[in-house]
């Protein structure tokens, strides 16, 4: 056969295949690009474990009307411009090929709105051709709604798992984000229903508090190291605490989520002598490192990183979690804070509603977005995850949170049950 040039549409297809191999694929490309846009929100919903829908909604600072649809085409990117830039990545995004990238495998609409216009731009492609353009009313950000994924490669469907492991699959990156970025509210609704929300406070044990539960993040153990210009900080679990899957071992560099063997060797090493075989600890690394040293342009989804002195950064993970275990003092105690009254606040709960308190468990609502509504909703601040441990003379319900001891005062409480179911 003759050596012919591809036709543009395979060649998107080709590079498509290497970005987008997934829903999850999918989710986190839209979630990146969310949080390099500055968003405090991102909202993500899923149907159909995303091959029906994968509708990622942000309060970031928006796409201008005239660059929708340029954003789509391929190494379009407002996040680099020099060959020098790539050495110097502070984005999660860089490459420019993520949205063309889906638009090539999905039907999609994206609706955006910076501050400088008073109406969102909407953009619509079908395999990856602009068929809509027209306007909005909506918040400031961006929605980018992905329909029938893969519906036109019967071949990569063959390859997907269930709705169900799709959508863990899903829920488990949205949470290792929430765990890189703890000032930044995320939830998922998967199927109608809410699947998990972080607080976006910024505290970072309170993110792990909402991974992986109040009591597991407060017998985590703090692990830090710094060695020049390398910081490391983190949490790593005492050995009694572990897991039949390294799915709870994470690494952030410079806050972008990887998968790194030197990485996970460095923990394995820390914790063979004294874990069983097959299990495996609950890890949480962030570390930076000069964006000079760090070569991220590895893999087109960026997952794969190469860096500078990588045994150096082997050694430091591996000597700061074998620290921490030698310690051997929970997080939460080695920095108490402070129960005098004046160390106590108020919350006020947020006006849209708690769910009804059960048994033994106090878990807040995540907002559940209208399919309609672009904006996002200004919410007032949120409790954590909290555990009923008693009760104080019928008047006090006694809770433990991952900040300390919260008291609810139990009549205001069942006021605002009542108040909040005739409301309904
Ligand atoms: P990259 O993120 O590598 O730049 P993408 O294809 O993911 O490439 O996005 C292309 C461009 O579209 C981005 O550089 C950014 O300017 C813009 N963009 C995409 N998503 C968003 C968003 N949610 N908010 C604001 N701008 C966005
Ligand atoms: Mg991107």
């Amino acid at each position: 056969m003759p050596i012919r040039q591809l036709s543009p549409a395979v060649v998107a297809q080709i590079a498509a295949g290497e970005v987008i191999e997934r829903p999850a694929a999918v989710v986190k490309e839209l979630v990146e690009n969310a949080i390099d846009a500055g968003a405090r929100t991102v909202k993500i919903e899923i149907r159909g474990g995303g091959l029906d829908l994968i509708r990622v909604v942000d309060d970031g600072c928006g796409i201008p009307a005239a660059e929708l649809e340029l954003a789509f085409n391929r190494h379009a990117t407002s996040k680099l411009v020099t060959v020098g830039d790539l050495f110097d990545v502070h984005t999660l995004g860089f490459r420019g090929e993520a949205l063309a990238s889906v638009a090539a495998v999905a039907d999609v609409t994206v609706v955006s709105r910076p501050e400088s216009q008073s109406a969102g731009g909407l953009i619509e492609l079908r395999a990856g051709e602009v068929v809509g353009r027209g306007h909005r009313g909506c918040g400031v950000g961006t929605t980018v709604s992905v329909r029938n994924l893969f519906a036109g490669l019967p071949v990569r469907l063959k390859f997907l798992r269930s709705a169900k492991s799709e959508t863990g699959q899903v829920a488990h990156l949205v949470t290792q984000y929430a765990l890189s970025y703890p000032e930044v509210r995320f939830s998922i609704i998967a199927e109608g229903r809410p699947l998990f929300g972080s607080l976006g406070s910024g505290d970072r044990l309170e993110a792990l508090a909402r991974v992986y539960g109040t009591s597991t993040a407060r017998a985590l153990l703090s692990a830090s190291s710094v060695d020049g210009p390398i910081v490391l900080n983190g949490w790593c679990s005492p050995p009694e605490l572990t897991r039949a899957s390294r799915a709870y071992v994470s690494f952030f560099v410079n806050r972008r989520w990887v998968r790194d063997r030197a990485l996970a060797m460095a923990v394995d090493e820390a914790y063979r002598a004294i874990i069983p075989r097959g299990r495996y600890p609950i890890v949480a690394l962030d570390l930076t490192i000069p964006a000079a040293d760090l070569d991220v342009n590895v893999h087109p989804a960026k997952a794969e990183l190469r860096f500078a002195g990588e045994a150096k950064i082997r050694e430091l993970v591996r000597s700061a979690i074998q620290r921490a275990l030698d310690d051997r003092q929970p997080v939460n105690l080695r920095a108490p804070r402070p129960m005098s009254p004046s160390g106590a606040t108020q919350v006020r709960l947020p006006a849209p509603v708690a769910p009804p308190i059960q048994a033994r468990r106090l878990s807040l609502a995540i907002a559940e977005p209208e399919p309609a509504d672009y904006s996002v909703p200004v919410r007032g601040p949120q409790l954590p995850e909290l555990r009923v441990i008693g009760q104080m003379g019928d008047t006090f319900i006694i809770c433990e949170g991952i900040a300390g001891l919260y008291l609810v005062d139990q009549h205001r409480a069942h006021e605002r049950v009542l108040h909040d179911r005739f409301a309904q």
